[in-house]
């Protein structure tokens, strides 16, 4: 009963070795053995059930697996699998699997970055680059490209077409062709040598933008063959260098400018690089020296122009210049002789200055035939030296002539004094006016032979001497005393240097006694002298308010015996500004006036201190 009830813990007695006792072991034997059957398939449950378990487990793990596969195929990263301590194979797989997709996260990432610096590089440079796959005829564009093509940020589905359709209709021809022949020549290459990539040169055309406003860009295209020779791909950049067009096409529509500038300007224009070779030779220099451009191009400058005998030390000047940066070379006017194709020489002035040609040093000789203002130079010093040699002889004969003059004329006035004196008991009116006539005219005569004299003795056996004009003047001023007080003059006089100088005293005599002569009717003379010290020289002024001088006359009146009045109205006979003009100029100084008709005049002039 208590068996059947599964309790195997019974045990039946063992009383005897008869029939009951062996049944009682028995008995015994297979309880024993029933119980321990029973906990063999107990034991079995149980692990059925753990393997079961187990199965339904990795099952989980697996199907986890998958999933992080599938994520990681489609990049997401987010998952990590956990690892059990079992260290079985699906652990390994975890693992792995882990550690792949964060190798696979950090290569994404990088891939992602160096993506936006190729698209930075690509905006930066405004660079696109595209992709055709033969195959399916689709085409990428970066994102740059739809920039370059003036879309912005617009995209859209790119095609070949649509691509060609933004060219010029001759650039779409040309480019067309160009593809043709980049193709045939790409498969020409890889039958030769088996190349699977063919890049183009790179071509220029112009794009026409969405807002219809035009582009200059420049492409490169490569094409790539599979193993067999067929074209798969093609792919290639498209630059905008429209900016960089312009500036081109500016600069060298300005090099242009400046070259038909250099061709045509007046002078010899010559540009030599840093080794002294010419670079450019322009028309005017193709004249001066009769040279053609291209016989003289790249030839040593100084060997072409330079006389031999100046050669060397002209080389040797310039290599010293280029060392040291020291010498007459740069900026300023030489003189030199130079040599025409034909051997002759001829004296240029030359003036070399430096700048820079695509960074490097550039010297640019700017030449001129003298030649002529050579001769005219000369012509003028020629002129000159005869000019002074007839003033010279014209002195001389003013000298002799009224030196000489004298004593006929005091003859004259004697013999007519004497004549007159004779007549005198005729009393003839008329003959005693004439007589009058005669010595009055020999009189004046006389007075202007004198002041010739005088005149062309100005600069004879004359010294400088330390001169107070302060007491000069005083002196002056003293001798006119009576004509002073006679025409009622106030003479004002403002503290006068002591310079070195000749006698001034004629000059100063002339333009205070003139200050008083030439006065307004009525209106006693005020004369004021004063000087200034300017520096280089110093200023005399004599300043009346007498009738003052037409702007006519302001050169006039310097001129000998040239008035602008009759004797009878203002005594004198039109030397004395002469005289003073002859003083001051042998200074070196200037005289002139200034004045307002009527209101008075101002003389002025100037004594250099050298
Ligand atoms: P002169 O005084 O003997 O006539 P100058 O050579 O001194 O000769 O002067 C020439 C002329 O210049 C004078 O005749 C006069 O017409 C004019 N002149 C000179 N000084 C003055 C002055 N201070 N005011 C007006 N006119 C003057």
């Amino acid at each position: 009963k208590r068996i059947a009830k599964r309790d195997f813990s019974v045990k039946a007695q063992v009383f005897s070795n008869d029939e009951i006792g062996i049944l009682a072991n028995s008995f015994n034997d297979m309880t024993a053995e029933l119980s321990n059957n029973i906990q063999k398939r107990i034991q079995a449950d149980q692990d059925l059930e753990s393997k079961t378990n187990f199965i339904q487990e990795n099952e989980k793990r697996i199907v986890g697996i998958m999933d992080a596969l599938i994520k990681t195929t489609q990049l997401d990263f987010s998952e990590k699998l956990s690892v059990s301590d079992r260290g079985d194979e699906l652990d390994a797989i975890a693992v792995g699997l882990n550690t792949m997709s964060e190798e696979l996260e950090f290569h994404l990432q990088q891939l992602k970055q160096s993506e936006e610096k190729l698209n930075d590089a690509q905006r930066l440079a405004k660079i696109g680059n595209w992709e055709m796959d033969i195959a399916t005829n689709k085409v990428q564009w970066s994102n740059e490209m739809f920039n370059v093509y003036g879309y912005g940020n617009e995209r859209f589905e790119v095609s070949f077409e649509k691509a060609m359709e933004r060219m010029l209709p001759e650039d779409i021809e040309r480019t067309k062709a160009r593809m043709e022949k980049n193709i045939e020549e790409a498969i020409k290459i890889f039958k030769e040598k088996g190349t699977l990539e063919f890049e183009s040169t790179p071509s220029t055309f112009t794009l026409v933008l969405p807002d219809d406003s035009r582009k200059v860009v420049q492409g490169i295209g490569k094409i790539i063959l599979n193993t067999n020779g067929q074209v798969t791909k093609m792919v290639g950049t498209v630059q905008d260098i429209d900016e960089q067009h312009k500036a081109e096409k500016k600069l060298s529509e300005t090099a242009e400018q400046m070259q038909t500038i250099i061709h045509n300007a007046p002078n010899a224009v010559i540009i030599i690089n840093a080794q002294g070779a010419i670079i450019n030779w322009n028309s005017k220099a193709e004249q001066f020296f009769g040279w053609k451009a291209d016989e003289v191009l790249d030839k040593p400058m100084h060997e072409i122009i330079m006389p031999p005998r100046y050669q060397e030390a002209h080389h040797k000047g310039f290599k010293h210049f280029l060392r040291t940066g020291e010498g007459p070379i740069l900026d300023k006017t030489l003189e030199l002789s130079a040599l025409r194709k034909n051997n002759e020489e001829f004296p240029i002035d030359l003036r070399i200055s430096a700048t820079k040609l695509e960074s490097k040093p550039i010297f640019i000789a700017f030449i001129n035939d003298i030649t002529a203002r050579k001769q005219q130079e000369t012509a003028i010093r020629e002129n000159v030296l005869e000019l002074e040699r007839k003033n010279k002889e014209i002195e001389q004969f003013a000298y002799a002539a009224s030196h000489d003059l004298q004593e006929p004329l005091r003859s004259i006035s004697n013999f007519s004094k004497l004549l007159a004196k004779k007549l005198e008991k005729y009393h003839d009116k008329e003959i005693n006016e004439y007589m009058n006539l005669v010595s009055g005219g020999a009189n004046r005569m006389s007075n202007l032979i004198f002041d010739l004299l005088e005149y062309s003795r100005i600069g004879k056996d004359m010294a400088k001497r330390e001169t107070d004009c302060d007491k000069l003047v005083h002196e002056i001023l003293t001798d006119l005393a009576a004509i002073i007080e006679e025409s009622g003059a106030e003479i004002h006089v403002k503290k006068l240097p002591v310079i070195k100088c000749y006698d001034l005293k004629s000059v100063f005599q002339n333009l205070i006694l003139n200050a008083i002569k030439f006065k307004k009717k009525g209106i006693s003379p005020v004369v004021n002298i004063s000087a200034s010290d300017t520096g280089k020289e110093f200023l005399f002024t004599i300043k009346d308010n007498g009738i003052g001088i037409e702007k006519e006359y302001y050169d006039r009146i310097f001129i000998i015996f040239q008035r602008l009045h009759l004797r009878t109205e203002y005594v004198g006979t039109g030397i004395g500004l002469s005289l003073s003009k002859k003083i001051i100029e042998l200074h070196g100084g200037k005289i002139w006036v200034e004045s307002e008709f009527g209101k008075g005049s101002t003389f002025n002039f100037t004594i250099p201190k050298s």
